[in-house]
């Protein structure tokens, strides 16, 4: 069965309390509009500014229910798996036990399971195939579609798509509140459970890497989702006024700069994470650029690896989402199998990012 929002606040609890010594309890400081308090369980034995660390995000699209399982039975088995030094499982992806040791031991996996408490309520009570927050319906918007804000839509980065992009770029965001899919928001990180995620990076200056867990493409994604990637025109950028009206369209010669390195360092990372999917049950995510799958404003990946460049006194952090499985409530059998995907591709991941990262 999946687990209900206060569920997975127990799951929390119940963790830091088997497992104080290697685990933190940390609230973020903004309640939902609904007055609920989604909190984080950061994992590893090391202080928080002695090493880097990932922050791992489920959640936030209210009708995908896999990735906050996944992210409490990822925290749940590295935890038993490193208090009874053992390794760890999934499928044909087999991690060591000092594998599980070297990721307690050198990191911390911030872990961030249900940013959207009350969409999550929403959807396994009431309306199953809702995806936004439940931020109340502006004034004289009426009908159950003015809920809500699509919080992947309402980060900090390139918000005002009508503004940002050309016309016929089709980003895929919308600036209507009775858009039941993509709203994106009356304001930039409008919505508290946004900006959780974001006092979240802003008070953990040592989290290097973002991994948003959704669902279902499958695929794996990495910077940037704006523009198609190119490396050789630095002042082709997000902050670039003069773009505003073509940014976003395909093959014009136009796309967002990314150092050729840390292009590299994001699909490396990308491809590890999918090596250990596959290995699980023979299931190929693939590797894409984020825009490969559709051109977006306003997400968390983008957002934060956008951080460094509007603020040099900010980490430089690499995004990711994970797309997982290809329905948003298999049974729950399926679901098993998609959570051990995924655990196994966000233990690959812990194992290689400082390496790969910090190597070139
Ligand atoms: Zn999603």
């Amino acid at each position: 069965m999946y687990l209900n929002v206060t569920e997975i606040e127990s799951a929390i609890t119940n963790l830091h309390d088997a497992h104080p010594g290697a685990t933190e309890i940390i609230t973020p400081p903004h309640p939902t509009h609904e007055g609920r308090t989604a909190r984080l369980l950061r994992v590893g034995t090391r202080p928080v500014d002695e090493v880097p660390a990932i922050l791992l995000l489920g959640g936030m699209h209210a009708r995908e229910w896999v990735p906050p399982d996944a992210l409490i039975s990822l925290a749940a088995d590295l935890l038993e798996a490193h208090s009874l030094a053992t390794g760890l499982g999934y499928g044909a992806s087999a991690f060591t036990a000092p594998q599980v040791t070297q990721v307690l031991d050198s990191l911390n996996l911030f872990f961030f399971p249900c940013v959207n408490p009350d969409g999550r309520a929403f959807s396994q009570t009431t309306s199953a195939t809702w995806r936004k927050n439940r931020r109340p319906a502006p004034a004289g918007s009426t009908g159950p579609s003015c809920v809500g804000v699509d919080l992947n839509r309402n980060f900090d980065f390139l918000w005002d798509h009508t503004a940002k992009f050309a016309p016929n770029a089709h980003v895929h965001t919308s600036d209507k509140p009775c858009d039941v899919q993509v709203y994106r928001g009356p304001a930039a990180a409008s919505e508290p459970e946004t900006r959780n995620v974001v006092w979240a990076l802003d008070n953990h200056p040592q989290i290097e890497w973002l991994v948003d867990v959704h669902s279902a493409v499958p695929v794996i994604l990495h910077n940037w989702g704006c523009d198609q990637n190119q490396s050789v025109t630095p002042a082709d950028n997000f902050r670039n006024p003069d773009l505003d009206a073509v940014r976003g369209r395909p093959d014009d010669g136009i796309g967002e700069f990314i150092p050729e390195q840390d292009l590299q360092i994001g699909v490396e990372l990308a491809e590890q994470m999918n090596d250990a999917v596959r290995a699980v049950r023979g299931v190929d995510y693939g590797v894409d650029a984020a825009y490969g799958l559709y051109p977006t404003s306003g997400t968390s990946d983008d957002y934060a690896y956008s951080r460094h460049l509007t603020d040099p006194a900010a980490t430089k952090v690499f995004g990711f989402t994970i797309e997982c499985g290809d329905t948003f409530q298999p049974d729950f059998g399926e679901a098993e199998q998609v959570i051990q995907e995924v655990s196994a591709a966000l233990v690959a991941l812990a194992l290689k990012a400082p390496e790969v990262t910090h190597s070139v």
